[in-house]
């Protein structure tokens, strides 16, 4: 019962997430056409984007200013995410961010059609070395945006063509990327979230000295593997005491809440016993 309450959460955390994001999406569209929602305040996407703060981190310490189209409340929620980081990891990843929710809920049709072989089909020879990928993503968003001035990304970005389609401000290369992780979410769980999300590899980072951190008691543990089998980033968390894997989102998928039938046994804490 315990863990259905945490998956029910979990789940009600990502639609409220998911609805929320889509209704200002809708609405700035009808904003633009004189007929927004009264409620509603005209905000765009790149208000309530984190990864807007990250991008325009350069300009604004060189010049004071913002990325065109950046605003300072993403410059505050990108505080607020990464301070949520360093205390419980990329739990933004895991419980919040929409196109990590669209991805999770597209490979539940995908475990519904290969069963077993979901999320196994790329050798982990080449896996291992695909997840630092994106890194180099980031890298190359943060020098484009810093010499050109303007959110480069956009144009390629699949979470903004999904929120967008409909909108002429979306490139040919966003809905083409979005129509490729798509598919790619029907044989492998979270594609863009592995390997190749910006801003889940700056949150990434924050996994290696999180405060608290997912450990696993090893003296309770009947290796049973339900933690790896659960765990949506692939992480082998049954032969690791800590989990320091720059990939986990903190979703507590593998946990004594979760998969593992053990109480006890794996848990999001500062400090473990054996
Ligand atoms: S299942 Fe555990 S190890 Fe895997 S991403 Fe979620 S919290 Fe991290
Ligand atoms: S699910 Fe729990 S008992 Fe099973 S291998 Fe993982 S930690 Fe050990």
């Amino acid at each position: 019962m315990k863990n259905k309450k945490r998956s029910k959460v979990r789940v009600f955390i990502q639609v409220a997430f998911f609805l929320l994001v889509a209704l200002i999406a809708v609405n700035h569209t009808l904003v633009e056409q004189g007929k927004g929602i009264a409620f509603l305040s005209s905000a765009s996407l790149h208000a309530i984007c984190p990864f807007g703060g990250v991008v325009t981190i350069y300009q604004y310490l060189t010049t004071g200013t913002f990325v065109k189209k950046i605003h300072e409340s993403s410059f505050i929620l990108m505080i607020i995410m990464f301070t949520t980081a360093v205390l419980f990891g990329p739990v933004f990843c895991g419980w919040i961010c929409p196109f990590g929710s669209f991805q999770e809920w597209l490979g539940k049709i995908g475990k519904k059609i290969f069963k077993n072989k979901y999320n196994a089909f790329i050798p982990y020879k080449i896996d291992k070395y695909l997840r630092y990928l994106r890194y180099g993503v980031l890298v190359w968003v943060l020098y484009v945006t810093a010499i050109s001035g303007k959110i480069a990304f956009q144009d390629v970005d699949p979470y903004y063509a999904l929120f967008n389609f409909w909108s002429s401000e979306v490139a040919i290369g966003g809905i083409v990327i979005l129509l490729v992780i798509i598919g790619l979410s029907l044989i492998v769980e979270r594609p863009w979230c592995k390997y190749a999300c910006p801003y889940g590899a700056v949150l990434g980072i924050t996994n290696l000295f999180r405060i608290f951190k997912i450990r696993r008691k090893t003296s309770t543990c009947v290796s049973c593997k339900n933690c790896d089998n659960a765990c949506p980033m692939n992480i082998k968390v049954s032969n690791q005491q800590v989990v320091r894997n720059h990939q986990c989102i903190s979703c507590m998928k593998c946990t004594s809440e979760g998969a593992c039938p053990i109480d006890n046994t794996v848990n999001m804490s500062v400090k473990g016993g054996e």
